[in-house]
């Protein structure tokens, strides 16, 4: 603490000397004082009303001093005070103007770094094949339907022509929803195995003529391998009209694996058996790896087999032909293709588990 000294000598020339050295003192305190709480310390040192060194000095200069030197300490003490008052201000602008920078600079934003990037999310490789395959067939006028995941066994089988003891039907093939042993066969419930019940449904929705396209998830009770999925997706297809033959479904189909994988592939149509088509064919498209050179993607064949399809069993539209569908009147064509394996193919993909382990390595290439 700063102590004050006494005065013994009340002489012009040494007030001014006395004077001096207390103003050197307070300028150099001033010019110290680095920031709010420094600032404030010097303030109160100096002008505190208790104890501050200007309250000591009017004690110990002024009310000391003779009675003849009173007005020269008086007026010398003034001019100290007013002095002393200047550097506190001067000293307070400094140290809140350096707070304020000092904020600044703790805030500054750097506009050159990097901002924050939020990962966007992308279609899953399966969905944009399935939306892919649905666009090709909407932009050929097909609309798109949709029906149950668990579905009884009329629609899933009885009305699509299988017969009542088809091995399709066998626990190994099919989910079957448990304790219904007592309902009759047609009402058993089952998680649909193909997107074909759909076929059904949409008939009975409307009558002739129709073009659907049937997008959905199918079960089976497959062990799940490299090639095989309990749950899978389809797409299937149905074109119902006066006059359809199986030139149409050969020219719609050759040019949707066209749209779908590049109008340099050819397709080619292989005798087949599905109970709800007749006659029925799997279609074939050239190896889209070596264009048909042969490779072990296509098993050195040159071609690879992609989706069934047939002309509708007339059996299949007496189950609908209530709502318009007569045979004799009017034909059509179906066809359904397996989602995953259309992927897998397309991309190089070998294991059909990547879909579903949801691993964000795998998927983010697809965006
Ligand atoms: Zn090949």
């Amino acid at each position: 603490m700063y102590i004050v000294p006494k005065l013994e000598d009340y002489s012009p020339a040494a007030l001014d000397k006395a004077v001096q050295e207390l103003l050197t003192a307070a300028r150099q305190e001033a010019e110290a004082a680095a920031g709010e709480n420094e600032w404030r310390a010097f303030r109160d040192r100096w002008m505190a009303r208790k104890n501050g060194i200007l309250t000591q000095i009017n004690d110990l200069w002024l009310k000391a001093a003779p009675g003849p030197s009173k007005r020269e300490v008086g007026a010398r003490v003034n001019q100290l005070k007013v002095q002393v008052e200047e550097y506190v201000t001067v000293a307070q602008q400094r140290s809140s103007g350096s707070a304020s920078k000092s904020r600044l600079e703790s805030e500054r934003v750097d506009i050159t770094l990097p901002g924050i990037v939020r990962p966007l999310g992308a279609e899953h490789p399966v969905i944009k094949t399935m939306n892919e395959i649905v666009g090709v067939f909407r932009a050929m006028g097909f609309s798109v339907a949709e029906g149950p995941e668990i579905e009884t066994d009329y629609y899933n089988f009885e009305a699509l022509n299988f017969p009542p003891n088809h091995p399709a039907r066998d626990t190994q093939d099919t989910l079957f929803i448990a304790g219904q042993e007592k309902k009759p066969q047609r009402d058993r419930l089952l998680l649909r195995t193909h997107t074909s019940p759909v076929q059904i449904r949409a008939m009975l929705n409307q009558p002739p003529p129709i073009r659907v396209v049937v997008p959905g998830k199918v079960h089976r009770a497959d062990t799940a391998d490299a090639t095989h999925s309990p749950i899978f997706h389809q797409v299937e297809g149905l074109a119902v009209d006066t006059n359809i033959t199986f030139c149409d479904l050969k020219g719609t189909l050759d040019h949707a694996m066209k749209s779908l994988f590049g109008s340099n592939v050819k397709t080619r149509f292989y005798p087949s058996f599905f109970p709800f088509t007749e006659p029925s064919a799997d279609v074939q498209v050239t190896c889209f790896k070596c264009g048909g050179k042969g490779c072990r993607l296509c098993k050195m064949s040159g071609w690879i087999e992609l989706l069934g399809c047939g002309m509708v069993d007339p059996n299949v539209f007496k189950f609908v032909e209530g709502n318009g569908y007569d045979a004799r009147k009017i034909s059509g064509f179906a066809f359904g293709m397996g989602v995953e394996r259309i992927t897998m193919l397309k991309y190089g993909i070998d294991d059909i588990q990547l879909f579903y382990q949801g691993d964000v390595r795998f998927l983010e290439q697809f965006g």
